[in-house]
């Protein structure tokens, strides 16, 4: 007599809804994802934070944006004031 041993794992979903991005790599003190953006569309401002060594961003937004491109406006400003 054997036991039963074979459990059946229950198919995993294959809607995979990958939310969209919000978290990078810190440019100032290179912590991982620590970064933050948050999207003010009613006042076309992105914001980013981040919430390691509190370093912010402010940038103009509009409907196309997403949250890296509000990142890669940072990276660029950064790059110009070195
Ligand atoms: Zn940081």
């Amino acid at each position: 007599m054997g036991k039963k041993k074979s459990k059946r794992k229950p198919p995993p979903k294959s809607k995979a809804i990958e939310p969209l991005e919000t978290q990078f790599n810190c440019p100032f003190c290179n912590h991982e994802r620590s970064c933050e953006v948050k999207m003010d569309k009613s006042r076309n401002t992105g914001r980013i934070t981040c919430r390691v060594c509190m370093e912010c961003f402010q940038s103009q937004i509009n409907y196309l944006s997403e949250p890296i491109d509000v990142y890669n406006d940072w990276i660029d400003a950064c790059e110009t004031a070195n």
